[in-house]
């Protein structure tokens, strides 16, 4: 007779190939079912945007097909957000993981970057809000086709409701038209309002597109806000990515972890499939190198991008067979991963003390 003992002791040398531990240690598995030589079970994943979902799936069934007996395995694939730890529970905020998108300067995708990265893992199952912050140019409103919030209720903001994203803008805290000249205080008041009188519900995600740059603005957002990491987003060109190098620099000092480096407007899809190098792919990988942090990816230059902004429907929504929707559904899974990985150490981190 097949036992649930020889199913675990099967899954246990089934390793995860991100957190590189198995799947029982991880406690990723539950609801293990023997029903004569069937088995049936469930994995639980530390996100749905799990890159590797097929391989954890497949390389789980041949562990357990491989017990003498079996002749059917049954896998359920599910997903359970962890929390990296942080202090926003201070703040009585349920949520669990906070990245933020950042870049040296502005015009280089930031925001581009961070509405795909956000419908993305709602498409996907997580709970998602997306918080502009972006007080130099508060655009992500119109890219997800958003003109204002519901109306408040008992005195806190409920956010506007996108693809499946909860969305709150800076851009909605100033009159339409109004230039937006941020001070310290103000813009602190405005971060504390944003975490405490928001009524965000309960996230797996918080996806943040910070203003562009280095300055006073980014430092106070920062301070201001517990985050689980942030990504840079950058052109190829060597401008770009001197200021993309700052901006790494900044992350590292205010102890923000880097989650990676995203090359953004890399090279140009041609029709006949080609590709055209047209600032000179690869300086987002070097820097990462440089740097010692992870590369996340490269995404090429589409018009379909700007349509879909201009137009508030998102491209990795709207074209999803596209190469740029494809690569920005990539750079999504690789920060869900760095972030699970993050939350992971902290986890253990916390269980060592
Ligand atoms: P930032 O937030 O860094 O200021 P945005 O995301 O607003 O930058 O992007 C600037 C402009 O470039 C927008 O019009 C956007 O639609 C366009 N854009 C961004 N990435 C791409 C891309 N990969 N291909 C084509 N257009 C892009």
């Amino acid at each position: 007779m097949i036992t649930k003992e020889a199913v675990i002791a099967a899954l246990s040398g089934v390793i995860e190939p991100e957190l590189h531990k198995d799947l029982i240690t991880l406690k990723m598995v539950e609801d293990i079912e023997v029903k004569g030589s069937e088995i049936f079970f469930k994995i639980i994943l530390t996100t749905p945007a799990c890159p590797l979902v097929e391989k954890i799936k497949s390389d789980a069934t041949k562990a357990v097909k491989a017990i003498e007996g079996v002749t059917a395995v049954s896998i359920v694939m599910d997903s359970r957000v962890a929390s990296d730890g942080q202090a926003r529970e201070m703040l009585k905020l349920p949520i669990k993981n906070a990245v933020a998108i950042a870049s040296g300067k502005g015009g280089v995708g930031k925001s581009t970057v961070a509405v795909n990265v956000a419908v993305t893992l709602a498409t996907k199952g997580a709970r998602v809000g997306l918080l502009d912050a972006d007080i130099y140019g508060p655009n992500i409103p119109t890219m997800m086709g958003v003109d204002g919030l519901p109306a408040p209720i008992n005195g806190r903001l409920i956010p506007a409701e996108s693809y499946g994203v909860k969305m709150m803008s800076i851009g909605f805290m100033v009159a339409p038209g109004q230039p937006l000249i941020w001070r310290g205080p103000m813009l602190h008041t405005a971060i504390r309002q944003f975490l405490a009188d928001v009524e965000w519900g309960e996230l797996d995600y918080l996806i943040i597109d910070l203003p562009p740059g280095t300055g006073d603005a980014q430092l106070s957002l920062m301070q201001n806000l517990p985050l689980s990491g942030g990504a840079i987003v950058t052109l190829p060109q060597l401008v770009s990515l001197e200021d993309a190098g700052r901006g790494l620099q900044m992350f590292k000092e205010l102890k923000v972890p880097v989650l990676g480096v995203i090359e953004n407007m890399s090279y140009l899809a041609m029709p006949d499939g080609t590709k055209m190098d047209l600032f000179g792919t690869g300086g987002g990988q070097a820097l990462a190198e440089k740097m010692d942090v992870p590369f996340l990816g490269c995404i090429p230059i589409d018009p379909e991008v700007r349509i879909g902004g201009d137009s508030g429907k998102p491209v990795s929504l709207t074209k999803p067979e596209s190469e740029v929707a494809k690569a920005l559904v990539s750079v999504t899974e690789r920060i869900a991963a760095q972030v699970s990985m993050m939350a992971f150490a902290q986890a253990q981190k916390e269980g060592d003390s």
